[in-house]
């Protein structure tokens, strides 16, 4: 091998010491842990949106943001579960560019690591603190979730990631909901097999343990679209595409069949103006199936206070360094609507 070794990381045990969470934030986040966990059990009629940047570069932009989303979940609270977007991992897709604040805590400048952990948590428990809204976040690197277990409320597996044996095996210990997104390639029997996989118990390594899950009742999946042969985006949300993943979802026989929908990504091409037209095709198909009505919990969306993005170099303030991103007024009328669609 020829790594350097640079440093020994803090354990979890010192991350936690030093960044502890509140007695009433547990409290807060466990509420909310129940209040979700029905909407996936069938126990509650709301829907989920998973809805902020996609990428947390800024904990002062991230936490205006989910402030303003706070405001905006008093609202809609009737129909509404928000679960804002703090992805401090990014996958790359040729492993260049932006890694997210876990590696770079100042974007644009050299990794640390080390400073980067401490970054992503002081800005979860920030988030947390200002907004009561628990946080999804992507687990990119399955060894790294201890960091930040007591404080998430919903992970996703990624695109890139979810064909992948150690997330699976680690999410089949989570508490929260995961979703599994569709790969890349668009095939659906893999998302559904890691779907499987992580509502399956399992015995592995983790860290420097053996360690025994229990399975994972609440993973489902996450549609985004896909790549075709040719590399052009090939959305899979509309009627069609729904009816048939229900199909493939129901003869599985799996627990809790749930499917999220994402609007950005390969579902919008990126053309991040289409979220709102996405979200409102999705919930009319979800009006019109009763299946997709009872399977269809919720929408991701990639939003931020500014819209659009910019390159890394850039500094506008509220406004995507990775994806382009619905800006906040075209964000929070698309909350209201969705609301009054469920
Ligand atoms: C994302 O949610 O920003 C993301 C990287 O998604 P995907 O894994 O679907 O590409
Ligand atoms: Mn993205």
């Amino acid at each position: 091998m020829t790594f350097q070794y640079l440093h020994k990381m803090p354990t979890v045990e010192e991350i936690l010491h030093d960044l502890p969470l509140s007695a009433d934030l547990k409290k807060i986040k466990k509420k909310r842990d129940e209040e979700i966990r029905k909407v996936f059990t069938g126990n509650s009629n709301k829907m989920i949106m998973i809805i902020g940047p996609c990428s947390a570069d800024n904990e002062d932009a991230v936490c205006d943001y989910i402030s303003r989303l706070a405001a905006v979940q008093q609202l809609v609270k009737d129909t509404l579960l928000l679960i804002p977007r703090i992805y401090t991992n990014k996958p790359r897709t040729t492993g260049e560019g932006y890694k997210g604040m876990a590696h770079q805590p100042i974007p644009g400048k050299d990794p640390d690591v080390i400073e980067g952990l401490k970054a992503i948590r002081r800005m979860h428990l920030r988030a947390l603190q200002e907004s009561h809204l628990p946080a999804a976040d992507e687990m990119l690197y399955p060894m790294n979730y201890g960091y930040l277990a007591d404080v998430l409320s919903y992970v996703a597996v990624g695109a890139r990631s979810v064909e992948n044996q150690q997330h699976r095996l680690v999410c089949s210990g989570l508490d929260i909901p995961v979703g599994m997104k569709n790969p890349t390639s668009g095939d659906l029997d893999v998302m559904l097999n890691s779907v499987k996989a992580s509502q399956l118990p399992h015995v592995f390594v983790y860290t420097d343990w053996a360690v025994e899950t229990p399975g994972n009742p609440l993973t489902h999946a996450v549609l985004r679209g896909s790549y075709n042969r040719y590399s052009r985006h090939d959305p899979n949300y509309h009627y069609e595409d729904l009816m048939g993943l229900v199909d493939m979802y129901l003869k599985r026989g799996l627990e809790n069949p749930a499917i999220i929908v994402d609007t950005n990504h390969s579902n919008s091409a990126k053309n991040y103006k289409e979220q709102p037209r996405i979200a409102w095709e999705v919930m009319k198909s979800r009006g019109y199936s009763p299946l997709l009505k009872k399977l269809i919990k919720g929408l991701m969306v990639e939003s931020y206070i500014e819209e659009d993005a910019q390159s890394v170099t850039d500094s506008v303030y509220g406004k995507s360094i990775t994806d382009p991103c619905l800006g906040w007024k075209d964000s929070e009328r698309l909350v209201m609507d969705i609301a009054g669609m469920v």
